[in-house]
């Protein structure tokens, strides 16, 4: 069994959330599965491991989980991009549109260094366009984003190249077509 198929089988469709229509993909029975998490933890840090990461950016919420658990296998700083108003000291936001309607996210002014190697990290990419918006403002705030990470891509919705519009690298390990 390949980390693809396993990783597939041990994440759970959901018909009709969080609208009629929409399949959404459940990862929390990847992280409930201790061997399923390893695995995909270390298949996404597999071309990083031995070179040097300054910050792992991990998107809110399931951006944390998997971003926290890559920067600590890389011995990297971890930095949480967040909805906006919930971080404390002074930040850089920027405002993104989802399907329906617009929303902010943002940093910490003070969390990267200009030159700063910064992996972006997130549960799933579909349109692309959470982390094209986190890649902006990591970017402005002069980091070099060396990859952006994926567990799982939804392909047909075009994400990876708006990414690799910004010439950040897309890595993913499972496709729901
Ligand atoms: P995008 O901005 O690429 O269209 O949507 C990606 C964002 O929405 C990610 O932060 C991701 O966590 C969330 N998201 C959208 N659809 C799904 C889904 O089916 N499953 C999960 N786990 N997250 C989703």
């Amino acid at each position: 069994e390949t980390v693809s198929e396993e990783l597939t089988a041990a994440i759970r469709t959901i018909v009709d959330y969080p609208k009629p229509g929409i399949l959404f993909r459940d990862i929390t029975t990847l992280l409930g599965n201790a061997r399923a998490f390893r695995r995909a933890v270390d298949a996404l840090v597999q071309p990083w491991a031995g070179s040097k990461v300054d910050q792992v950016a991990g998107i809110e919420a399931r951006g944390f989980i998997l971003g926290g658990a890559v920067a600590h296998q890389l011995s990297s700083g971890f930095v949480p991009i967040r909805k906006k108003g919930k971080l404390p000291h002074d930040t850089v936001r920027i405002a993104y549109s989802l399907e329906y309607g617009i929303d902010e996210m943002e940093m910490h002014k003070d969390a990267i260094r200009p030159g700063d190697k910064v992996i972006l990290v997130d549960d799933l990419i579909a349109t692309g366009g959470t982390a094209e918006a986190a890649t902006k403002l990591l970017q402005q705030m002069g980091a070099e984003v060396v990859s952006a990470c994926f567990i799982v891509d939804l392909p047909d919705l075009g994400g990876r190249a708006r990414l690799e519009a910004l010439g950040v690298p897309v890595r993913t390990l499972v496709d729901f077509p």
